[in-house]
């Protein structure tokens, strides 16, 4: 068998594939089908939040794969109920109700379904539906054509408009921006309160709270796109708490880490009332929206075994206490090629110096490095052209992280 003619011949070739060839995973670390063992900080991007197969995620597939893996959502799926009441109850904190998918692009599509229905149900005072949603520069929110329109970035879009319309974008932490980007038709506000592919961006406390004053103010939904930052990765079981704890958004989406290496996603709609004591999680009543994949009692039970573990482990915890870690040897590190660590818990991003980095066949400054960092036996991932992400599996320990060191200068040291 040869893996890379095959993908040559067979798989679309939408990624620019590195040369590795993953067979074998445990904890922080993965094996190639060399034998070569590496430290993983890409974690399948931020998914494999628990370790490659944690046993207690193992476990809970295996004893599920062989109970039942399938039935419709035309039943009640008790590993259904049981996740959703987690997430209501001891990770969002606020009354609301829960929509299941398979990825973070189709929870971002239910978010954008549920911003029009609110439309809709709160019209423009000519009754016309209001339908615009404000999204930010520099955001990723999928590769639908939805989350697609959605993500406001020109290198995600070309090639394939007319992209679906509703969609106005706005500078991000620029609050006069978003003032300006309100119009009549606007229904909602939609935001990654730590932006991940856009280059590990933190929304300041100000911005969040002033989008959030905005929302109330003009009647408009406030949707976090916490795909990659939710359950734990900032520490805080929703990432938009580490920022500006009092906000209550209307609308959470999250994916990666939620499934630890399992597909799911979902999205979580508040419960507060609208008009006539209607609840807004009401619009999205019965033949609104489905999956036939979604929320099945494999995809619950293996989620619910991942946000047990971060539960009962304290993870969100510990990824503070290893953010803090990592800042630390960081600050002591005699190096020129990075200038800062950005983000929040284990949403990290070490920050390029400009012209720091020669750029070699038409690779970002970000591409270089990670690729240098990869030879050294440890993998990251770029975010953007300058920066490099750390995203190691929330169990990851000091060891590791020094090991990570290691490879990091090792890597600068083999560049310069
Ligand atoms: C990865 C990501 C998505 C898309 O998730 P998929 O599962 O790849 O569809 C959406 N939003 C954010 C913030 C992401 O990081």
């Amino acid at each position: 068998m040869n893996v890379a003619a095959d993908f040559e011949t067979y798989v679309l070739p939408t990624y620019a594939r590195f040369p590795l060839i993953p067979v074998r995973g445990e904890g922080a670390y993965l094996w190639d089908d060399t034998g070569r063992k590496y430290l993983d900080f890409c974690t399948g991007i931020a998914v494999c939040s628990i370790g490659h197969c944690h046993p207690a995620l193992t476990t809970a597939i295996c004893q599920q794969a062989g109970t039942l893996m399938h039935v419709s959502n035309l039943f009640q799926i008790p590993q259904q109920a049981k996740l959703a009441r987690t997430i209501v109850e001891e990770h969002v904190k606020i009354p609301g109700k829960v929509f299941f998918s398979n990825s973070g692009a189709e929870a971002n599509d239910g978010m954008i379904k549920t911003a029009r229905r609110f439309g809709h149900a709160r019209p423009q005072a000519d009754g016309t539906p209001r339908f615009e949603i404000i999204t930010f520069s520099q955001s990723f929110h999928g590769r639908t054509l939805g989350s697609m329109a959605a993500t406001a970035q020109a290198k995600i879009q070309e090639g394939f408009s007319p992209l679906l319309p509703g969609f106005r974008y706005a500078p991000f932490n620029d609050l006069e921006a978003l003032v300006a980007a309100i119009t009549p038709a606007t229904a909602a506000i939609m935001l990654e309160p730590i932006q991940g592919e856009g280059g590990v961006n933190v929304a300041t406390a100000e911005f969040l709270r002033g989008a959030a004053a905005l929302a109330k103010q003009h009647d408009l939904l406030l949707m976090m796109d916490e795909v990659q930052a939710g359950f734990g990765r900032c520490g805080h079981a929703m990432a938009w708490r580490a920022i500006a704890d009092e906000i209550e958004p209307d609308c959470i989406s999250w994916a990666k880490g939620m499934g630890g290496g399992f597909p799911i996603g979902s999205f979580w709609v508040s419960d507060r009332a609208i008009a006539e004591q209607k609840p807004l999680s009401s619009l999205m009543g019965p033949g609104s929206h489905g999956s036939t994949y979604g929320g099945t009692p494999l995809a619950c039970a293996a989620s619910q075994a991942v946000l047990d573990v971060i539960s009962s482990e304290n993870l969100g915890a510990h990824a503070i206490a290893m953010e803090h870690y990592i800042r630390k040897i960081f600050s002591n590190w005699d190096q020129s090629i990075f200038q800062e660590v950005k983000g929040i818990g284990l949403l990290l991003g070490l920050a390029i110096r400009p012209d720091s980095v020669p750029q070699i066949d038409g690779k970002t400054p970000a591409q270089v490095i990670v690729a240098a960092f990869m030879e050294q036996g440890l993998l990251t991932v770029p975010a953007g052209p300058n920066v490099v992400r750390l995203l190691p599996p929330l169990t990851i320990t000091a060891a590791e992280i020094d090991a990570a060191f290691i490879a990091m200068s090792q890597a600068l040291a083999a560049m310069a």
